[in-house]
């Protein structure tokens, strides 16, 4: 690979970005389901939120005001939505930039409508129900309901606009047709306390996204959320075993140069006490091995073990805050100092490097 200007570099391939935005908003659309696409596993990097507008979503969401802040300063057109419950402290700011967002407390919901009143704007909210993965969300129906009526009768500058639910994510609990359902069923408790339908009912995030490829999600669902879905579509693929051959799960990718390669042994030499961040780790002794050193490390990506080398005969073995140890004894030709080393990456990792100040962005754009 042909070295060019500063590393590390992030590659960002906007072409296959949209494509996958595309195929995932055609697959919601054929069963009448609205995308909100979610651009926080990417730090809301405006270029590619870029792509989720060209690709028509109905939303663009994050669970960072900052972010939504940011994509509507670089021109981003398409309605925002605040998927974390909102802090009250940043109320304001999400009545100004977002045009929904989704809630679980009515002391946060007064807050919003306070300041939509201020600012002369009406602000959607969503109403968030615990199913049972134990994140946020009402937890009693009741008090949910109760919440519903609030909104509709006393925050004249709210306008509820759904219920929603989130799975998948604490708790680990699947979005299965029966929990979907569920979620139907509240909704429409709460649209006859309302004596009207409600706009969306929001069924959850890629995690939700089976029940759209097998057919067999509610019909009244008509909003997800989806994020790692779209930036990486690995999970469907590697955890449901769905055939996803169709999306690209290279969207991002990493390259690194080597700032050293030497023979070494694989036992640390000395009395072992702790490591760069005061664990105490176990090593194996495979005698002297080729390993080389790369120029980044747990700073800017968090967890080597979730580094994907692209050539073979790469294992990874570690990491300290700036440097990532890798063996590459196994690999035909060991790369010199200098060489640049390619990565597939997974989801947190992808929140680290485009999060970090030291990574060099690069975007394809066709
Ligand atoms: C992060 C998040 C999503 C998107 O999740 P993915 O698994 O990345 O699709 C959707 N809804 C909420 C509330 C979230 O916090």
């Amino acid at each position: 690979m042909t070295v060019s200007g500063r590393y590390p570099k992030l590659i960002i391939d906007l072409k296959k970005l949209r494509h996958n935005v595309e195929k995932v908003r055609e697959m919601c659309l054929d069963r009448g389901i609205e995308l909100a696409g979610v651009v926080k596993g990417c730090t809301g990097l405006a270029e590619c939120a870029g792509e989720f507008e060209k690709a028509g979503c109905r939303f663009i969401a994050s669970s960072r005001i900052e972010q939504l802040e940011h994509l509507k300063e670089a021109g981003i057109k398409t309605p925002l939505m605040m998927i974390r419950t909102p802090m009250i402290s940043e109320a304001e700011e999400v009545v100004k930039v977002a045009e929904l967002s989704l809630n679980s407390e009515v002391e946060t919901l007064r807050s919003l409508d306070r300041y939509a009143g201020k600012l002369g704007k009406r602000h959607k909210v969503i109403l968030m129900a615990d199913l049972g993965d134990l994140r946020e969300g009402f937890w009693d129906t009741g008090e949910l309901e109760k919440a519903a009526l609030t909104v509709e009768g006393d925050l004249c500058n709210l306008e509820l606009a759904g219920i929603g639910t989130n799975l998948g994510c604490y708790g680990a609990i699947a979005a299965t047709e029966e929990k979907l359902a569920e979620l139907v069923e509240t909704a429409e408790k709460i649209e006859k306390a309302l004596g009207r339908r409600l706009e969306f009912i929001s069924g959850g995030a890629t995690s939700a996204l089976p029940r759209v490829i097998e057919g067999n999600i509610p019909d009244r669902i008509n909003l997800l959320r989806i994020g790692e879905g779209i930036l990486l579509a690995r999970d469907l693929q590697e955890l449901w075993g769905y055939d996803m051959s169709f999306m690209h799960r290279d969207v991002f990718s990493l390259q690194a140069e080597v700032i050293e390669v030497k023979d070494k042994p694989t036992y640390p030499v000395g009395e072992i006490m702790f490591d760069a961040f005061g664990n105490k780790p176990v090593y194996e002794d495979r005698g002297i091995r080729k390993r080389a050193l790369l120029a980044l490390g747990k700073v800017d990506y968090a967890f080597p073990e979730e580094l994907v080398p692209r050539q073979k005969g790469i294992k990874v073995l570690g990491a300290s805050s700036d440097h990532t140890i890798l063996d590459v004894e196994e690999m035909e030709t060991p790369p010199s100092v200098g060489d640049i080393l390619e990565f597939d990456l997974r989801y947190a990792t992808i929140v680290y490097l485009t999060n970090s100040e030291s990574i060099e962005k690069v975007y394809i754009r066709k």
